[in-house]
């Protein structure tokens, strides 16, 4: 029996109709049984959806944003459709299935759960347009709830997964399957035990993706892209950038580590535990060699710049004349755990802590409400974590022209600074 293999499509690999066509055109030689494909919501659609939660949970009027996703999602499937396409019926069901879910009330304190039932619909509409539009081309392919066998615990939002009741369910429901069809699937989402829709965290499919294949002993796992590989910076934001074509896992880990938005940082380590191969590849040049991440990849000195955008600063300033202990410390950090918020960043003097961490909704006002009572906090928002590992001393200062520098650390192996453009 030949070996399971996953490839997963990211947002931008189905963004329009031209983009599903192209994905059809990958699959045309390289699909067959054991494959399992792995799609993410079509275009922006996630962030358009965080779009109508945000404005349903201020009171405002979101119906011209619901009416617009639907919009875009019927557009791309008239182009791709005849008129008469069974597609056009499940597109108004599953939209449908959206008004209603958005009639339920929200508030602050139901949000993360409300949010995992909404966000969840960019994927199950996206991955019913692409499995649709593959068997229309004579591609034919299975459409599987991903939410039967992705199982994770209650934490909406960032729910973890139960690996051992997932690979069960894996083995048992979708590897009989896989011997006679290819699966079509969504990444992104999982439900708990009680049944209720969870996801796995923002650009989580590559996750999924990790998670079945750890789950289903695949032989590989290849995540499409609009990129060649990965870069040794984002060519977006950094002029001459390289491509790796290996890159070792623990390389690759660190780079997720810092934010390089290339792969999720939750994927390498369970293909790296199972020793399974992951390779990155064009989807506007499929035939590219892209990279693969693996074990016996040669350890390299190539200078690799990481940017994280909405990063907060945030200090911790004892107030009672002592310095800054061990106790200080863990009272921070037992606090951030408690909300799930990591560390980017960290630096203690004598009098304070200051940490580095993401923007998060609500989860600042929690941090500081919590702590306000035994430090003097102070934060400054809008901020750039650039990390560059593998600097060379003499490059460093041209990332930092025209910029504020707020913080700044160097190891051998690694600079870090926190910067405002000026
Ligand atoms: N659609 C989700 C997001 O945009 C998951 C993903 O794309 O991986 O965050
Ligand atoms: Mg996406």
């Amino acid at each position: 029996m030949t070996k399971i293999q996953i490839y997963k499509f990211g947002g931008a690999s189905v963004k329009d109709s031209l983009a599903v066509n192209n994905l059809a055109e990958i699959l045309r030689n390289r699909l067959r049984k054991d494959l399992i494909i792995v799609v993410s919501a079509m275009g922006k659609t996630t962030n358009e959806l965080e779009e109508i939660l945000s404005k349903k949970l201020q009171g405002e009027d979101f119906s011209w944003n619901s009416a617009n996703l639907k919009n875009f999602h019927h557009a791309i499937c008239q182009e791709l459709f005849p008129a008469a396409h069974p597609i056009f019926y499940q597109l108004d069901n599953l939209f449908t299935q959206l008004d209603n879910a958005l009639e339920k009330p929200l508030s602050r304190l139901n949000y993360d759960e409300y949010y995992d039932r909404i966000v969840g619909f960019g994927e199950l509409v996206s991955s019913r347009i692409v499995a649709e539009f593959l068997c229309h081309q004579e591609l034919i392919v299975l459409w599987k709830d991903a939410r039967e066998v992705i199982h994770t615990d209650s934490y909406f939002r960032f729910a973890k997964i139960d690996w051992e009741k997932t690979k069960k369910s894996a083995q048992k429901i979708w590897k009989p399957l896989l011997a006679g069809f290819p699966i079509l699937t969504q990444g992104f989402i999982g439900s708990d035990s009680k049944g209720k829709p969870t996801t796995l965290g923002r650009e989580g499919s590559d996750f999924t993706a990790a998670i079945l294949a750890t789950s289903l002993d695949a032989s590989s796992v290849t995540i499409w892209k609009d990129v060649p590989g990965v870069l040794n910076a984002d060519p977006k934001l950094f002029p001459n950038t390289r491509k790796f074509e290996e890159l070792g896992y623990q390389e690759a880990a660190e780079m997720t580590y810092f934010g390089a938005s290339v792969i999720h940082p939750k994927t390498i380590k369970p293909l790296a535990n199972a020793k399974i191969p992951l390779y990155v590849k064009s989807f506007l040049d499929p035939e590219a060699a892209g990279t693969k991440i693996h074990e016996n990849a040669p350890a390299h000195q190539v200078p690799t710049i990481v940017l994280k955008k909405d990063q907060v600063l945030v200090s911790f300033k004892v107030t009672d004349f002592t310095f800054i202990e061990e106790k200080h410390i863990h009272r921070v950090y037992e606090q951030l755990q408690e909300l799930k918020l990591r560390v980017n960043m960290l630096q203690l003097s004598a009098i304070s802590i200051s940490i580095v961490i993401d923007v998060q909704l609500f989860k600042l006002e929690q941090l500081l409400e919590k702590l306000k009572s035994e430090f003097e906090i102070r934060y400054n928002e809008g901020l750039e974590l650039l990390t560059i590992l593998h600097h060379k001393q003499d490059e460093v200062g041209a990332y930092l022209e025209g910029y504020e520098v707020l913080l700044e650390q160097a190891s051998r192996n690694t600079f870090q600074v926190v910067r405002r453009k000026m």
